[in-house]
């Protein structure tokens, strides 16, 4: 049997192009706030020494340095104790200087990131793990940060040919509480009608075929083909899986092109639009936290 030969008609929706604009907007506004003698600053708490861990936080200080934002690695040894962490945590929450602060997972055992998530300030939750902030996201309203990844979904799908998003059919597939489950909350506070799915839903084709905007989460590499797409659809591949040293999405990108009227690439779509969101969120952070301290 042949293969089948797939033609293209999907628009790519480009995330570095994306992220190279925001990161120029991002460095004029750090210029402003210089102006101000702001200096952005961001600091990771990273406990362990996670080899993947350490490569992610080099990655944030190489983009930090690039947009004008100071970001600081305190890192912490594997055995520290959860009243250490938090201790830690307070301890940037009491520091003006500090903007943004982050707790780099995965922790090492027996730290949890759900029994220490309430000890991230608040204010300078900027990537919304605060149960304070995850429920101001649900409520949609009010929410001062939103979390990376589902903001860089959102930035794509901004710069759509389906937005305003409003009335709009759209399914998303995975429930995780850092990615599908605040990617949900965010197209419905956009006006959205949504199907949320996951691994017990029955018939995940019919959802999908529905679906105006189809935005994938599930870590499963090829998991949708052109039969789970509607034509003309807008498909964000949010999936990333290391294949023999190659990063795979949860989208057979060829075979979807074919139907899809826009659709992300893997790698070149949500991923290098994470980090910028990110920033964004220390920069909005130091804009507010600031003005709050020259009041
Ligand atoms: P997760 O494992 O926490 O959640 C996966 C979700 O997918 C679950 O809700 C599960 O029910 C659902 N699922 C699994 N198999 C399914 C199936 N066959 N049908 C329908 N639903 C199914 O993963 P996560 O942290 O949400 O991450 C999802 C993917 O996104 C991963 O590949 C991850 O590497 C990637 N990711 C990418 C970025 C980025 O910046 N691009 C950031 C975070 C996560």
């Amino acid at each position: 049997m042949q293969a089948p030969t797939w033609s293209a008609v999907a628009k790519i929706l480009d995330g570095r192009a994306l992220a190279a604009e925001l990161r120029a907007e991002l460095g004029a506004r750090t210029s402003a706030l210089a102006e101000r003698n702001v200096r952005p600053r961001l600091v990771v708490a990273l406990v362990g020494e996670d080899p993947s861990s350490l490569a992610y936080v080099r990655g944030l200080e190489k983009l930090g340095a690039q947009i004008g934002i100071a970001v600081e690695i305190d890192r912490l040894p594997a055995a520290t104790s959860e009243a250490a962490l938090r201790a830690a945590l307070e301890g940037y929450g009491r520091d003006v200087t500090i903007h943004g602060v982050i707790v780099q997972q995965p922790l090492p055992l027996p730290l949890s990131m759900r029994r220490i998530a309430d000890a991230v300030p608040p204010a300078k939750d900027v990537d919304c793990a605060h149960p304070l902030n995850q429920a101001r996201l649900a409520f949609g309203s009010g929410s001062r940060f939103v979390p990376a990844t589902p903001r860089a979904v959102m930035l794509l799908l901004e710069r759509s040919e389906k937005w305003p998003l409003r009335g709009r059919n759209a399914t998303v597939i995975g429930r995780s509480s850092v990615v599908g489950l605040p990617v949900g909350m965010l197209l419905l506070a956009c006006d959205a009608t949504i199907t949320m799915t996951h691994s017990k839903t029955a018939d995940l084709r019919a959802h999908a075929q529905r679906a105006e905007i189809l935005v994938v989460a599930a870590g499963i590499p090829n998991l949708i083909d052109e039969s789970y797409v509607r034509p003309g659809a807008t498909v964000i591949d949010v999936g990333t899986t290391v294949i023999g040293g190659r990063l795979r999405g949860d989208v057979d990108f060829e075979s979807a092109s074919a139907v899809a009227g826009e659709i992300t690439p893997v790698p070149g779509g949500v991923g290098p639009l994470t980090n910028v969101a990110l920033m964004r969120n220390v920069v909005d952070a130091a804009d507010s936290l600031s003005q709050f301290k020259e009041k």
